[in-house]
């Protein structure tokens, strides 16, 4: 069955854009997924195809018509889809919303230009509202892209190793550990010789390490979090294997 996504936009030649290439291009031609672009603009009023006006109460910019947008989603087969509108406003994206979108028929996306859309169709609509991160886009094709990215990767078939997708960053909360491969020694800069010991568990261990210091170091957020999942103290002692001067 074909993962199906649905973008409405103002620029549908940004679709599928990069994710033609690679493993994702891959998969779309071999109909592992699919992705239509709608036009906002075939919704617009009169004979200028206006989708956009002034906001009320004043202030910068345009805001997207509640009608064009909403005429446009009801034309939408969502066929049991969530309509993703990506906005600065939204909760941030996280990997557990990108497995359960994964996981489902899909996703259509609602892609945001000017100031944004009228609150009102957000609401009407039940529109899930998620950031990709606490900076602005000029419009929501490339948070529209990025997201869809992270879902398609997880549908089987479409990466080479499964593996890949259960071990990597926040799969377990943490970040991952470094990676190292050839040559052994490259510009006077070694790799850790416990990665060339061969002993399985010690390497484990010291990637855990690694894991862990990284997410101390660099994300307080999901190391909050972790020690209150592990149910660890958050004043407690972090084991320091890693040098922390290669943490910037
Ligand atoms: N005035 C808005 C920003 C509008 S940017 C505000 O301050 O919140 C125009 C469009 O780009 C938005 O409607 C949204 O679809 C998209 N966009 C911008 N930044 C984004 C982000 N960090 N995450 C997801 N979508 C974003």
């Amino acid at each position: 069955m074909t993962w199906r996504a649905t973008a409405l936009t103002l620029f549908p030649d940004m679709f599928p854009g990069p994710l033609g290439q690679s493993l994702a291009g891959r998969a779309l031609e071999q109909g592992v997924w699919s992705v239509e672009a709608r036009s906002l603009r075939d919704y617009g009023i009169g004979r200028h195809r206006v989708v956009d006006d002034t906001p009320f109460g004043g202030g910068a910019g345009m805001v997207m018509r509640p009608d064009v947008v909403s005429a446009a989603i009801r034309d939408v087969g969502r066929a049991g889809r969530p309509l993703v509108y990506p906005t600065p406003r939204g909760r941030p994206l996280r990997q557990d919303d990108v497995r359960r979108y994964a996981a489902g028929p899909g996703l259509v996306l609602l892609c945001g230009r000017y100031e944004g859309i009228d609150e009102r169709v957000l609401e009407a609509e039940q529109v899930e509202q998620v950031s990709i991160g606490d900076y602005i886009l000029s419009g929501g094709e490339m948070a529209a892209l990025v997201l869809l990215d992270s879902c398609v990767r997880l549908i089987p078939g479409v990466m080479g190793s499964e593996a890949s997708g259960t071990e990597e960053s926040f799969s377990d909360g943490l970040l991952e550990y470094p990676h190292y491969t050839k040559p052994a020694s490259w510009e006077g800069r070694d790799v850790p010789d416990i990665l060339l010991s061969g002993h399985h568990a010690a390497i484990a261990g010291w990637r855990q390490t690694e894991s862990e210091t990284a997410t101390r170091m660099r994300r307080p957020d999901l190391w909050a979090a972790h020690l209150a999942r592990t149910g660890q103290d958050t004043g407690g002692p972090v084991s320091l294997a890693a040098d922390p001067e290669r943490l910037h």
